[in-house]
C-alpha cells in the first residue's frame, strides 16, 4: 500500500544511509533501520506480554528522545505496534518526565542507558507499579547483505496509535497533544509536496527531539522521504555546526579545529532550525579561522544548501538579511506551525517568495480562516481592509484538516474549548490562538514554488494572549515593535509587552538587550537605563525617549514603548528559544498579565 508513507519506509534504497551521528561517524542504512524496527517491536511486545500487557494498541509508550538512532529506532517501533510513542527529553528536570509520564499514562519508558534519571527517579519508578521500564542498548551490527525488511504499519486510518507530543509550555504547563497516525501522514504528505524532500537530501539535525519541529520536521518526514538525518546533539556549540558544515569544503590541509570531521565528505542539503540558531551561528562565525570561514560560506551557499527554514518563534528581519548576505543570496524560508497542527503555512520554494514577515501560504491540504473577534465574523478574501477605519484587520488564525490533532490528552475541556463549530459540514476549526494579517504581495507566488502558493499572504502578528497590546483603543502587535527594535543595530534581543494601565487598558513596554551586552552575565543593567516616562521624562540612553528619538519615523506614536528595560546577557527563553512573556513580566516588572 504506497499510498500509506509509513508503509513505503520499507521500499527505500537499502544501501542508503537513514541516520548518521557526526561526531561518531557511525552510519546507519535504511536496510538496518527497517531490521531494526522490527527487532525493537518484537522485543517491545515480548517485554509487555512478560508482563501481563496482551497488546499495545493505543497504549502510550515513552521514550527518551536523545538524538540518536536508538531514538529513530524506538519512535517507529512504537507506531509500528500501533501504539502512542511519547518522546521524553531526558535532560528535562525530573519532575517534568513524571509530569508527562503520569499525564500520558505512560505503560512502558524505554531508556538507551541506565543514566542519571533512572537514579533520580528511581524511588517513583519502584512506585509506578503499572510502568515498565526497559533498558536498551543497541550494539552496532552490519549485516554482509543490506536488504530492507519489510515493516508492517498499521492502516493510517484505522490506526489507534501516533505521537504524543507535548507543547513547548511557552504559556502555560506543557500540554499533551495526540497526533493520531493518519495526522502525522497527512503532516508529512503536505511537507514533501511544499518542500520537496527527496532521498537526496542530507539534512543537520539540530533539534531536541521532544517538540514537533526536530521530531517530525527533521525526523519523521525525511525518514519518511528515505532522506539522511544526521544528528549533532544539542545544544550543539555553534563552532560544531560551523566545522561540519564547512568540513566537505576544506581544502587540504585540513584545519585541526576540524578534525573531528575529517572524515565527512557530505554535503549538507537542508537545515531547519529555530531563529536563535541562525543568530548564533552568525555570532561566532567571525571566530571561526579563515579557511573555515571560506568553507562554511560555501557550505550555506544556494548551490550547496538546497534549503534554510526557521520557524517555531518569529524570525526578526536583520538574522534574515544577514543570512542572506553571509551566504551569498540563500533566503531562509519561515513557516509558521504548533504541535497542534503541524505545519500550517508556509513561504515557498521559489527564492522570491520569501517575502520579509510573511509566513507564506497555507500548505498543502491546510485550511486557514482568519476571524475577526470584535466582529465575531470571518476575514473574507478581499476583506482585509476595515472600511470604516482604514486600517488592516487582524484575525486569529483558525485552522482545520487531517493534519490536525486529535485531543489534548486527558482534557477533553480543554480539547472542546480549542474547537469553534463546523459552520458548513466539513468539519470543526481548531483556534490557535495565534493573530495574523493577510497581504497580497505583489510579483509573490505559484512559479516554482508550486501551485498550493498563491494568493494573498499571511503575517504572524504574534500570540492573541500576550502579544496584541490594546492600548487606548488600539492594537498593537508586540512582534513588529521587536521587529523595529532589532532593526536598530545596537540592539541584540528585545520582547515587547503591554503592562496594565488605568489610562491606556496597557502600556507598551519593551524589555531589549544591547549587543555590547549580549555575552555579559545575565541581568538588569544600572538604573540609568530604565526610563520610566511619557514624553516629559528624562532623557536616558536606550530609555524610552531615546527609543521613541529612533523609532519615531517608523511606527505610529501609540506603537513606541513607554518603558524599557535595558538586560544584560540573554532574554530569558526555553528550548525552543521561545519568551515566556507573562513570566517575563512578572520577573522584570513586578505585574501580572
Ligand atoms: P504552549 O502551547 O505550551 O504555551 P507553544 O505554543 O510555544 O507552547 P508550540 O506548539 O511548540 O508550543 O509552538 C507553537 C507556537 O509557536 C505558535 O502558536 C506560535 O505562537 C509560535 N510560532 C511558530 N512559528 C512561528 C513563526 N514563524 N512566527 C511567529 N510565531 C511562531
Ligand atoms: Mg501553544
Amino acid at each position: 500500500n504506497q499510498s500509506n508513507l509509513f508503509q513505503a519506509l520499507s521500499a527505500h534504497d537499502p544501501l542508503s544511509v537513514a541516520v548518521e551521528h557526526s561526531r561518531t561517524g557511525r552510519k546507519f542504512t535504511y536496510a538496518d533501520l527497517t531490521r531494526d524496527i522490527l527487532e525493537a517491536r518484537k522485543h517491545l511486545i515480548q517485554k509487555c506480554s512478560a508482563r501481563g500487557v496482551s497488546s499495545l494498541k493505543g497504549e502510550r509508550v515513552a521514550f527518551a528522545a536523545m538524538n540518536d538512532y536508538d531514538s529513530v529506532v524506538n519512535l517507529f517501533s512504537i507506531l509500528a505496534s500501533d501504539a502512542i510513542a511519547v518522546p521524553v527529553w531526558p535532560a528535562l528536570p525530573y519532575l517534568e518526565v513524571k509530569y508527562i509520564l503520569e499525564n500520558a499514562g505512560a505503560k512502558m519508558f524505554l531508556l538507551t542507558e541506565i543514566g542519571e534519571k533512572v537514579r533520580e527517579m528511581g524511588d517513583w519508578f519502584i512506585g509506578a507499579d503499572d510502568l515498565i521500564v526497559d533498558v536498551i542498548s543497541r550494539v552496532p551490527r552490519r549485516g554482509k547483505f543490506q536488504v530492507s525488511s519489510q515493516v508492517d504499519f498499521p492502516d493510517v486510518h484505522d490506526a489507534k496509535g501516533g505521537l504524543m507530543l507535548y507543547t513547548s509550555g511557552t504559556t502555560n504547563r506543557p500540554k499533551g497533544v495526540f497526533l493520531p497516525l493518519s495526522a502525522l501522514q497527512a503532516q508529512a504528505q503536505s511537507l514533501i509536496e511544499a518542500w520537496k524532500y527527496t532521498p537526496k537530501d542530507h539534512l543537520l539535525h539540530l533539534l531536541p527531539l521532544h517538540h514537533i519541529h526536530g521530531l517530525v520536521n527533521a525526523l519523521l518526514v525525511p525518514i519518511l522521504a528515505g532522506s539522511t538525518i544526521e544528528f549533532v546533539r544539542p545544544p550543539a556549540a555553534p563552532s560544531a555546526i560551523w566545522n561540519r558544515l564547512a568540513a566537505p569544503f576544506l581544502e587540504q590541509p585540513q584545519n585541526p579545529m576540524a578534525h573531528e570531521y575529517e572524515k565527512i565528505h557530505e554535503k549538507i542539503t537542508f537545515l531547519t532550525g529555530v531563529p536563535t540558531l541562525y543568530t548564533r551561528l552568525m555570532a561566532y562565525f567571525p571566530s571561526l579561522p579563515d579557511a573555515v570561514q571560506a568553507a562554511a560560506k560555501r557550505a550555506i551557499s544556494p548551490k550547496e544548501l538546497r534549503l534554510n527554514i526557521s520557524g517555531s518563534a518569529a524570525l526578526p528581519t536583520p538574522t534574515k538579511s544577514a543570512w542572506t548576505e553571509l551566504s551569498g543570496g540563500n533566503v531562509l524560508l519561515e513557516r509558521y506551525g504548533m504541535t497542534e497542527i503541524g505545519m500550517a503555512i508556509s513561504c515557498g520554494l521559489d527564492r522570491k517568495d520569501r517575502v520579509d514577515g510573511s509566513v507564506g501560504w497555507p500548505l498543502p491540504s491546510v485550511e486557514v480562516r482568519l476571524w475577526d473577534m470584535d466582529k465575531e465574523e470571518v476575514i473574507q478574501p478581499g476583506e482585509e481592509i476595515d472600511k470604516e477605519t482604514g486600517r488592516e484587520r487582524i484575525g486569529e488564525i483558525q485552522i482545520r484538516g487531517p493534519t490536525v490533532f486529535r485531543e489534548y490528552w486527558g482534557n477533553p475541556k480543554a480539547t472542546q474549548e480549542s474547537f469553534v463549530a463546523d459552520d458548513d459540514g466539513k468539519g470543526k476549526w481548531f483556534r490557535t490562538g495565534d493573530v495574523a494579517v493577510r497581504r497580497i504581495v505583489e510579483g509573490s507566488g505559484v512559479g516554482s514554488s508550486g501551485k498550493w502558493a498563491k494568493g494573498p499572504m499571511y503575517f504572524i502578528q504574534g500570540r492573541f494572549s500576550v502579544d496584541i497590546i490594546k492600548t487606548g483603543g488600539e492594537k498593537v502587535s508586540a512582534l513588529e515593535v521587536e521587529r523595529e527594535l532589532l532593526s536598530l543595530p545596537e540592539i541584540a534581543e528585545a520582547a515587547v509587552v503591554g503592562l496594565p494601565s488605568e489610562t491606556w487598558g496597557q502600556r507598551v513596554a519593551a524589555v531589549i538587550v544591547l549587543k555590547e551586552q549580549n555575552t555579559a552575565p545575565q541581568g538588569l543593567m544600572g538604573d540609568s537605563s530604565v526610563d520610566e516616562t511619557s514624553s516629559r521624562g528624562i532623557y536616558k540612553p536606550w530609555g524610552a525617549l531615546h527609543l521613541r528619538r529612533l523609532l519615531g519615523d517608523r511606527l505610529a506614536a501609540y506603537k513606541l514603548p513607554h518603558e524599557v528595560k535595558v538586560l544584560t546577557g540573554h532574554i530569558p527563553k526555553n528550548a525552543m528559544g521561545k519568551v515566556n512573556k507573562k513570566a517575563l513580566v512578572k520577573e522584570i516588572f513586578g505585574v501580572q498579565i
